[in-house]
């Protein structure tokens, strides 16, 4: 079989990817080892635990703050096998929505493991026929796993990763986090939402520690609401399954052992890119040392006509990232001059209130030697925060100190999610923080402490504070 286009891998970078390719003409197939389409991200990813999330967050309000709204539940029951049978209905739902997209541009499906012979055929094994797809050019997309170190090796039983919490039909009574990145604290926070004592272990001086520290700090006040423990610069060295529970040993500050207990441990360290069963040796692709398939400027590898996205590659494990990819790869086969400006990839982490990020921070600033100004608002300041109870958090705008041009948006906020792309298009569009501050922002919303903060990055100019 003759393609012009063989995509491996059906997470939101193969996928995107295989119908940006179609669109543009070529001939295109897709492999996936696994039934279901769509990667981590529909099947182990964003899409479960957003569910789970929006779930936990159902059963909290009622059980902390309907009240006070004047609803009574007379009594709150909760049944995780029915909160996990709805998540795994979303999870098919979407997987099914992208076999629609496959089927809707022509895109020839194939189940099994895709390797490389040569350069111009890759090979797909199922276990029972093996297949072989001759092309002019192939995309990596294979993704990432969870990681972990040596003596944290998760057993699937009592030592976890994303995977298999995203299955578990029962409330922890003492879940032990290891790591405060991304995936700890989200799903630290469902368990916490649902009743559990969370206990994150984290490396650094605090978490989420790639991302703005103020943001960390009100995060971490959020957190600690909702009844988080927290202890940072603690290295964990050995994690042990006890039978009925776990017991996690690890180093403080001060390199003295600390040991913590619990029903469960979540091990959430990191991702770490997938190539295995890919036959790179058989192509003579390289591979880094973080084990990231090495990519020029133009995402292709040391072997022309063969490019890689998405997690398997440098950069944010992110899935718009991957999309954004695809798109650029399809559009640069099809000889366009497509266009992928890394710094404006927003980071959202789904806790409520919810963490969202574009551009710089003032630590990355500082290092560079930029000169800057910020100015942040408080959400408590605002009608909309007050009516829907929704106080924590703030935003901040980062802007040029001569230029004005935004350069970092950060914010800690309820639907920050959301409320960060009013940032990204500015900045795409290379606004100032004046033009941010003149824009009229609709009353009462959230948004409006964006126009705050603008207001308070060009001079003490906030109004409501
Ligand atoms: P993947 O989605 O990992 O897909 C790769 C696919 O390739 C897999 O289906 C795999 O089976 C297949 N494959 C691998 N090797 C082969 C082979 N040899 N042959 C055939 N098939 C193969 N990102 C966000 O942006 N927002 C979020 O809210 C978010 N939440 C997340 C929550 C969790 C719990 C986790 C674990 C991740 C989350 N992420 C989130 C990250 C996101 O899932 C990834 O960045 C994204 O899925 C990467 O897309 P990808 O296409 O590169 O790879
Ligand atoms: P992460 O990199 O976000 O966080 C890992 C944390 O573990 C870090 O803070 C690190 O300091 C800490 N750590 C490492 N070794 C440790 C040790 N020995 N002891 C204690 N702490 C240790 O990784 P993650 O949370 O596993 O998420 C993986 C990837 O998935 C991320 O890159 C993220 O982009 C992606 N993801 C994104 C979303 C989202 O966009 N909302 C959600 C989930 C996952």
């Amino acid at each position: 079989m003759n393609f012009d286009v063989v995509v491996i891998g059906s997470g939101p970078g193969g996928y995107v990817c295989a119908i940006r390719c179609a669109q543009l003409g070529m001939k295109t197939a897709i492999i996936e080892k696994y039934p279901t389409l769509g990667g981590t991200c529909l099947n182990v990813g964003c899409i479960p635990s957003k569910a789970l999330l929006d779930s936990s967050e159902h059963f909290h309000n009622a059980s902390h703050n309907f009240d006070k709204h004047g609803i009574g539940t007379s009594k709150l029951s909760l049944d995780m096998k029915q909160m996990i049978a709805r998540k795994n209905s979303v999870v098919s739902q979407t997987c099914d929505g992208v076999k629609y997209l496959m089927d809707k541009n022509n895109i020839t499906v194939f189940e099994g493991v895709g390797s490389f012979v040569d350069k111009n055929k890759v090979k797909v094994s199922n276990g029972k026929d093996e297949t072989i797809l001759e092309t002019k050019n192939t995309v990596i997309a294979t993704g990432s796993k969870p990681n972990y170190f040596p003596g944290m090796e998760p057993d699937k039983d009592r030592i976890i990763t994303s995977t298999e919490m995203l299955d578990l039909e029962e409330v922890c009574q003492n879940l032990i986090v290891i790591g405060g990145g991304v995936i700890g604290l989200e799903l630290g926070s469902v368990q916490a939402r649902l009743g559990a004592n969370v206990q994150v272990v984290e490396f650094a001086d605090r978490i989420i520690p790639t991302m703005d520290k103020d943001c960390s700090k009100e995060l971490t006040k959020v957190l600690k609401k909702e009844g988080f423990k927290f202890s940072f610069k603690t290295k964990v060295q050995k994690v042990e399954n006890t039978g009925k529970g776990v017991k996690v040993t690890a180093l403080d500050k001060n390199d003295k052992e600390v040991v913590f207990e619990g029903d469960y441990c979540l091990v959430a360290v990191g991702r770490k890119p997938y190539t295995e069963g890919l036959g790179l040796e058989n192509v003579g692709i390289k591979v880094s040392d973080r084990g990231q398939i090495e990519i020029n400027d133009h995402l292709e590898t040391s072997v022309p006509g063969v490019y890689a996205i998405g997690d398997v590659v440098k950069g944010a494990m992110l899935a718009h990232k991957a999309e954004e990819e695809g798109v650029y790869v399809a559009e640069l086969m099809a000889d366009q001059k497509p266009h992928l400006d890394y710094n404006l990839i927003p980071g959202v982490v789904y806790t409520w209130p919810e963490v969202a990020a574009v551009g710089k921070t003032e630590e990355e600033l500082k290092e560079a030697g930029v000169s800057y100004k910020a100015g942040s608002f408080p959400v408590k300041a605002l009608g909309r925060a007050r009516a829907s109870m929704d106080i924590m958090g703030m935003v901040k705008v980062i802007a040029h100190a001569e230029t004005d041009e935004v350069l970092g948006v950060h914010m800690v906020s309820a639907r920050a999610a959301d409320m960060i792309m009013e940032a990204v298009t500015a900045m795409e569009y290379r606004a100032s923080a004046e033009d941010m501050a003149r824009i009229c922002h609709p009353h009462p919303t959230y948004t409006e402490a964006t126009k705050e903060a603008a207001l308070a990055a060009t001079g003490d100019r906030a109004l409501h504070i």
